[in-house]
């Protein structure tokens, strides 16, 4: 890996940190807060949230197996993947290089910061090309984007594949694991002492079923983490959502519950649907969609909708010709997604 300073934005280096009320007092015990021009009244949403969400990183912790030093909580994923591009990419100047067909967000934040994209294919059965990859970075290049299992072709690249990437490129590594647990592959976050460029990314959006709180994860080295505390909106996790997720970590039992259904209806729904006569192929899945190539997509998809079933219409994206993404659902859902393929004339 290049030097940290080398990769970072001279502005966001240099940068002086806004410093909030509740940062200077930090450590001490007090019961009259005067400092922070709150209004005392409404307790206890009147008063600011942790801006650096101690309690449920502590906790968080325990769970994920990464100390709580690691952990940058954001507004979804979705910040984590825009702070990347604000700490490390000069616009006009920088490039990332990605995968292709991948999840959007890094496309379109991208664009926003006026970053050059680099979108290189998998090859045609999705497994990814370490050389290719390598092969259109330059010194300008500062960011790699993976994320596997991907979205929207549901496979998990070769533990190899990644790690030879990581050592390779002199740049930031972004693994986005959203879908990591469904797949039994060891997750990339317990390897961070081993990888100073990686930055692995997860969510309370998919497996833990809170999409609505918008709550995403950053796991990396302690330096890279103390850049997205100093650039990200002081209160960027606000306090209902922080103690909506301390309630989930609480209920284990129950999200292992939910893992084990969604696996066993993923097993359930895959050779059934491979069996329809609509089906050309099956990606296989280590996530909680498949992808399926179909004999006409655009004709499916809105045949579907009529019966008020939504998937995603993949067709038009790079190697997905005539291809659905579809979310595994409960049982009566893939029950009734089923049903309706069958009947499809
Ligand atoms: C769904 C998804 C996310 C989750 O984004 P949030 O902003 O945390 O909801 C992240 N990455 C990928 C690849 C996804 O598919």
């Amino acid at each position: 890996m290049r030097p940290l300073q080398e990769l970072v934005r001279t502005n966001i280096w240099n940068l002086t940190p806004y410093s909030c009320a509740r940062d200077e007092f930090k450590g001490r015990a007090a019961s009259v807060f005067l400092d922070a021009n709150e209004n005392p009244y409404n307790g206890p949403l009147n008063r600011y949230p942790d801006p650096l969400q101690e309690a449920l990183k502590e906790k968080l912790a325990v769970v994920k197996n990464v100390a709580p030093g690691h952990i940058f909580l954001g507004n979804g994923s979705d910040e984590a993947i825009d702070l990347v591009y604000r700490i490390f990419c000069e616009p006009k100047e920088d490039n990332v290089v990605a995968i292709a067909p991948t999840y959007g967000m890094y496309g379109v934040c991208a664009d926003i910061n006026n970053v050059e994209y680099r979108a290189v294919p998998l090859n045609d059965d999705f497994t990814l090309d370490a050389d290719r990859l390598l092969a259109n970075t330059d010194e300008h290049t500062k960011v790699l984007w993976l994320c596997s299992p991907n979205n929207p072709t549901g496979n998990a690249f070769r533990r190899e594949t990644i790690e030879r990437l990581l050592n390779d490129f002199g740049g930031i590594v972004v693994v986005d694991e959203a879908y990591s647990d469904f797949c039994d592959a060891r997750p990339f976050r317990l390897d961070l002492d081993r990888f100073p460029n990686l930055i692995v990314l997860n969510t309370f959006s998919k497996l833990w079923a809170s999409a609505a709180i918008r709550l995403g994860m950053a796991f990396a080295s302690e330096d890279i983490i103390g850049l997205f505390n100093r650039v990200k909106y002081p209160y960027n996790v606000n306090q209902l959502t922080q103690q909506q997720a301390l309630k989930m970590l609480d209920d284990l039992p129950h999200v292992n519950q939910w893992r084990k259904t969604l696996l066993s209806e993923r097993a359930h729904l895959l050779p059934a649907v491979a069996e329809l006569p609509i089906c050309k192929k099956i990606f296989p899945t280590d996530a909680n969609f498949f992808l399926v190539r179909v004999t006409d997509a655009e004709s499916i998809y809105h045949y579907l909708i009529d019966r008020g079933i939504v998937v995603r219409n993949r067709s038009r994206v790079q190697l997905c010709g005539n291809c659905l993404r579809i979310t595994i659902g409960t049982p009566q859902e893939n029950n009734i997604l089923l049903g309706a393929l069958r009947q499809y004339r």
